[in-house]
């Protein structure tokens, strides 16, 4: 295989996943043995494909561009600039949550005018530098914020080009701390408030008022909610242009989900249908921004095993991978699929509970049963982590930030080196005492 062999996935997911195989019986990234990478970065690390990450992007914008559909990523779900570069470099655009996240879009060399800026909390000068850059749409999700976007850009002397954030009262059935347009969510602007608010915004000369925004919320494998919040914003863009204002972009948001081993993910034909269905009549710009689906199977966190130790039910397989590395099973109960990189063994299989070194019952990524059996120093891949795993990971028990690794082809390069204590420790020399009145 070549840095250019492009995985085509079809439209149902697991096929991303062929960027990992078995060549002679060992785990391979691309072309590339993981073992070879624990070897030269230590473990714990992540890995990610790169011609995964270009071929999730290629089917998604494919998909969805019948429509008129263009593709933002969701900088959160994975935010490390040289990932973000893969999807820049393609043409996609970007959803930012945050005056970091800006940063590194622009670093990885995403136009501004290709950057949307999300979020219930942007403070002021996120909202300057916002506009001082001149991001495509801020996505505002209250009346208060709306105040502070029009004072900063009557300062600033600029139009700010905003949308307003609907909350479409909808549940989009996945787990309750993923979801996030039911009513009592903190997201967004209810549906009846939008049509005064969005009257008055387009009323100021300060305002450049260009559409709406939803996002539901994520790891949504049952695309009947998408159906039910788009066709809801399609009824809302009807309102306002019945009332004679501007409506010409909508954003329908991210959250596509990304099926398993037991679970088939969602089919991309079927999304895009449904977007043509509900709004594809409305002569609407739109765009979609996920994060999840285009990155989370394209990288694997892999982990070494400490030790064993008899368990209730199942062996305890303590990892050197922990909580801090990959919370979403202590966040979400999320389960990661699991693959040894070694070739499969003959013997009594058991299941493992594999847990990390963390002081937290909660430090338990859950029982495994078809491991094989396993020994100490035993290398362990957890799929679909290339998504809201490094991006969410701490120093918890003073652990470091662990290595990312890109791999392409037969190659693959550090991309986020380990920080290491000493740096914590630099950060924490005491400044001089302040004196207070
Ligand atoms: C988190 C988030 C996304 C991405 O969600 P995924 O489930 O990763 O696709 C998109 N838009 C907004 C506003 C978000 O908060």
């Amino acid at each position: 295989m070549t840095a250019t062999t492009p995985f085509l996935p079809d439209t149902r997911d697991e096929t991303t996943d062929a960027w990992l195989t078995r060549r002679n019986g060992t785990l391979c990234a691309e072309a590339v043995p993981l073992s070879a990478v624990a070897q030269a970065v230590g473990t714990p690390f992540y890995a990610y494909s790169a011609a995964a990450l270009r071929a999730n992007y290629a089917a998604l914008a494919a998909a969805v561009a019948p429509h008129r559909v263009t593709v933002c990523f969701a900088v959160k779900a994975s935010s490390n600039r040289n990932v973000l570069a893969e999807f820049a470099a393609l043409g996609c655009g970007m959803d930012i949550v945050s005056g970091g996240e800006m940063t590194r879009a622009l670093a990885a060399g995403t136009p501004p005018s290709r950057i949307i800026f999300s979020g219930v909390g942007k403070t002021r000068g996120e909202i300057r530098a916002a506009l001082r850059v001149g991001l495509h749409q801020i996505n505002v999700e209250s009346a208060a914020e709306l105040e502070v976007v029009a004072a900063a850009a009557r300062e600033l002397g600029l139009r700010a080009p905003v949308a307003l954030r609907v909350n479409p009262d909808v549940d989009a059935l996945t787990h309750a701390k993923i979801t996030t347009a039911r009513k009592d969510s903190k997201f967004g602007i209810a549906a009846a408030e939008v049509p005064a608010l969005y009257a008055e915004a387009a009323a100021r000369p300060e305002l450049e008022m260009v559409g709406l925004a939803v996002h539901i919320g994520s790891q949504i494998l049952d695309l009947a909610p998408f159906r039910q919040a788009w066709a809801a914003m399609a009824g809302l863009v009807r309102v306002l242009r019945a009332a004679g204002l501007p409506v010409a972009r909508l954003d329908l948001g991210g959250g596509l989900g990304i099926g398993d081993d037991s679970h088939p993910g969602p089919d991309l034909a079927e999304y895009a249908r449904i977007i043509g269905e509900t709004v594809g009549g409305l002569d609407l710009a739109l765009n979609v921004e996920p994060g999840r689906w285009l990155c989370g199977r394209a990288g694997v966190l892999v982990s070494e095993v400490l030790y064993l130790k008899p368990g209730e039910g199942a062996d305890f397989a303590i990892i050197d991978a922990a909580m801090n590395d990959l919370m979403r099973p202590a966040l979400y109960e999320a389960r990661h699929p699991v693959m040894p990189l070694h070739p499969p063994r003959d013997g009594a299989a058991r299941a493992y509970r594999l847990v990390g070194p963390i002081c937290e019952s909660s430090d338990d990524f859950g029982s495994y049963p078809g491991l094989g059996p396993l020994a100490a120093g035993d290398l362990l891949a957890f799929r679909h982590a290339g998504a809201y795993g490094a991006a969410m990971s701490s120093t918890y028990n003073s652990r470091d930030l662990i290595p990312e690794v890109l791999v392409d082809g037969a190659q693959f390069r550090l991309i986020r080196a380990r920080a290491g204590i000493d740096a914590a420790l630099r950060l924490e020399e005491p400044g001089p005492w302040s004196h207070a009145g």
